[in-house]
């Protein structure tokens, strides 16, 4: 996975906002992620040997090295693992949203997702709070996963 450079095109004509932050571009191995994401599934690698769930994409199973693997829908559900408040502007995407919270979910299905949590103010996050994958659709073509309180 790449990251495009951030250019005026994403604005399509009678859009009103224009996403600037960074957009991932597919590639090869994580295509099949970011076509579940457009479907709003939140797709993850799967060992059809040993039944390993990995993120993110490996070429091979962590745990028995088999290349047999296969994409799954994941539940979606998972709970906050740990997580940070950026104060920093790394980026002039991000600028309307300092602070942001980065967050790492771990999934029901065992592997820990980099994200963030949205439709929380960053003052009511709590490790191990129950989360659930939402997508916020920022193309016509990509969609991200974002996770927010669960129920
Ligand atoms: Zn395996």
């Amino acid at each position: 996975m790449t990251i495009a450079p951030q250019t005026d095109s994403v604005e399509a004509p009678g859009e009103v906002e224009t996403y600037r932050k960074p957009i991932p571009v597919p590639d090869e191995a994580t295509r099949p992620f970011f076509e579940g994401a457009k479907r709003h599934e939140l797709m993850l690698q799967r060992c059809t040997v040993c039944g390993m769930t990995m993120w993110p994409v490996k070429p091979r199973c962590i745990d028995c090295f088999s290349a047999e693997l296969e994409w799954a829908r994941a539940s979606g559900r998972g709970t906050l693992y740990t997580f940070t408040l950026m104060h920093q502007l790394y980026d002039p995407g991000f600028a309307d949203e300092i602070p942001y919270n980065v967050s790492v979910v771990e999934l029901e299905e065992g592997v820990r997702f980099t994200t963030n949590v949205v439709d929380c103010p960053n003052a009511e996050l709590r490790i191990g709070m129950p989360l659930e994958v939402t997508f916020e659709d920022i193309t016509d073509e990509i969609s991200l996963p974002k996770f927010k309180p669960a129920g």
